[in-house]
């Protein structure tokens, strides 16, 4: 029986001409305006407004939501292949990109009502305004069911107070997703999702986090107090809010399996060239067998990690049309895409020697910006546990 050729990849896992034209657009982009920059926002933590201004202008910000509300309309395979290229010359940049993509457009797209897409999806979707997530709290992570934030319904609005932390994108956000708890007594069950407005009395900006790599990436605390958030502008049911933040981070996840894919193929690409050029007693540092095995290995998780994500991406395609899950497909990608990065930027820097070590190249930057991809949207343990539970059918 013959193969039906899948919309997205060719029987060979080629991609079709139109995708290559997408990577091919942001590999361009990526190479010319943010790789020159990006050692500077690295250095200063300063957020950069104008790069991100011209990938909104590219489309690069709300990729995979329709025109009708300001996006690009492509599918989640061009998300992943513009991701990569972006974080393959800066992760801070790809970190912005991604939050703005994944976990507020998708978020929003999914499970808002229509007037909320017109005013809050639009605006981001289209690079006019950033969009930020906030679920973390200082003394709640991957247990996100003990956060101590409230709102509280009055008539018809909710008061909400507490601290959150870990916001991506915050001082510089228009709009936030909250998660926040309507019903203590119900833990997770008890969370609602909200769409904040910074602009509104009662929102703070907290402390800047000072942060190991993906420095121009803007990360800080907010603070809510007494903020008065309309009825209208709550995301879905009163304690819908934790199903909503799981499904987000599955395509959120997806963003950042691409993110470590692009780290690693920048670490891996430096060690490439490095290695077929830096001599010691008489010969490429490339021809031994202890260099070579490094790269051998880093180009086999490079691959296979590609293949991952793909199967994500698709995942994520399909289910728009069927409605099914893939948790355990964007888990998989994100174990093993951000291990794979932390795994080349190690051995990258490795591979350079005392120039590894040194700020006149990319390779340090590339190390601190790969241990991110483990911790952030599920620590490694997490996803691990998800999985596990996945296949082990645990609810
Ligand atoms: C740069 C950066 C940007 C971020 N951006 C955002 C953002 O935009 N929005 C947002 O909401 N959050 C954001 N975060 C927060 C991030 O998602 C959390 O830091 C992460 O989920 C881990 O939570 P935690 O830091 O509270 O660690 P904890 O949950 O306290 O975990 C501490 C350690 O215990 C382990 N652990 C916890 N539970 C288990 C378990 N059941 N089994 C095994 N091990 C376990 C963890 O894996 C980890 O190693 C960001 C974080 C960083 C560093």
């Amino acid at each position: 029986m013959a193969l039906a050729p899948t919309a997205t990849l060719g029987p060979s896992l080629d991609l079709s001409p139109e995708h290559e034209m997408i990577r091919q657009t942001a590999r361009e982009f990526a190479q010319k305006e943010i790789a020159p920059i990006a050692a500077h926002f690295d250095e200063t933590g300063e957020f950069p407004a104008e790069t991100i201004r011209k990938m909104g202008a590219l489309g690069l910000m709300g990729i995979e939501i329709p025109e009708e509300y300001g996006g690009a309309g492509l599918d989640t395979l061009s998300y992943v292949l513009a991701l990569e290229e972006i974080c393959k010359a800066d992760a801070a940049h790809g970190t912005i990109m991604s939050v703005n993509n994944s976990l507020f457009c998708y978020g929003v797209y999914r499970f808002g009502s229509e007037a909320q897409k017109q005013k809050h999806l639009r605006a981001v979707a289209s690079g006019k305004a950033i969009g930020a997530y906030s679920l973390t709290e200082p003394m709640s992570g991957s247990d996100a069911g003990t956060m101590r934030s409230r709102a509280v319904r009055e008539g018809d609005v909710y008061v909400i107070n507490g601290r959150k932390s870990w916001v991506t994108s915050a001082p510089v956000a228009e709009y936030i997703v909250l998660f926040s708890m309507t019903d203590p007594d119900r833990q997770h069950r008890g969370i609602t999702a909200f769409l904040i407005d910074t602009k509104l009395p009662g929102f703070v900006l907290g402390k800047k986090e000072p942060k190991l790599g993906i420095r121009a990436s803007a990360t800080s605390e907010i603070v809510f107090e007494d903020y008065r958030c309309p009825a209208e502008c709550r995301l879905g049911e009163e304690g819908e809010g934790f199903k909503i933040a799981m499904s987000v981070l599955d395509a959120g996840r997806i963003g950042i399996a691409s993110q470590a894919l692009g780290i690693a193929e920048a670490a891996y690409e430096a060690s490439l060239a490095y290695a077929r050029e830096r001599e010691a007693f008489g010969q490429k540092i490339g021809q031994f067998q202890g260099i070579g095995f490094k790269l051998a290995d880093m180009k086999t998780r490079i691959e296979a990690s590609r293949l991952l994500i793909y199967q994500a991406a698709l995942a994520k395609q399909r289910s728009k049309e069927t409605g099914s899950r893939f948790t355990l497909e964007a888990c998989m990608a994100k174990l093993f895409a951000s291990e794979t990065a932390m795994f080349c930027a190690h051995a990258a820097v490795q591979i350079h020697g005392g120039l590894g070590y040194s700020k006149e190249l990319p390779v340090e930057r590339y190390f601190r910006d790969a241990k991110i991809t483990e911790i952030y949207e599920g620590t490694s343990e997490i996803q691990r546990m998800v999985i596990a539970r996945q296949e082990l059918g645990i609810k």
